[in-house]
């Protein structure tokens, strides 16, 4: 990860369909799609259409995007239908986070019981 542009970033490129995705939700400032290796029976990928590096890169002026990527995240668990059993919402935040793709996302988990973090 890191030292990727704008033009040759992976999520950038699935939320310009240029790289084909399962998509499961879009709107005019993010896109939701199935992660290709997913952990758990539900997997989604939330992604904001901007280019955002990383939860650290976000500034005061994604305020909104942020609550709009908290908000959808919480009514695609709903729709998925892992609200009730409950789900994690997680975002890798650089190194030691262990974030692969330098484009901020949330990992929608859930489906089945899930261990507690390392
Ligand atoms: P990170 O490790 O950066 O938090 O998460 C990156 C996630 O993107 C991983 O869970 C990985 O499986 C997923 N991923 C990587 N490449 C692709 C792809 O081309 N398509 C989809 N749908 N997911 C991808
Ligand atoms: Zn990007």
């Amino acid at each position: 990860g890191g030292g990727e542009g704008i033009m040759d970033c992976l999520f950038c490129k699935i939320a310009r369909k240029e790289i084909p995705s399962a998509l499961v939700y879009e709107d005019d400032l993010m896109v939701a799609f199935r992660d290709i290796n997913p952990v758990a029976p539900v997997h989604i990928l939330i992604v904001p259409k901007e280019h955002v590096e990383s939860l650290a890169d976000l500034g005061e002026q994604h305020r909104e995007l942020a609550g709009h990527l908290l908000l959808k995240a919480r009514e695609i668990a709903e729709r998925e239908g892992i609200s009730e059993s409950g789900y994690r919402l997680v975002s890798n935040c650089r190194k030691d986070g262990g974030q692969e793709i330098y484009h901020l996302h949330f990992h929608l988990i859930g489906g089945k019981r899930l261990g507690k973090f390392a």
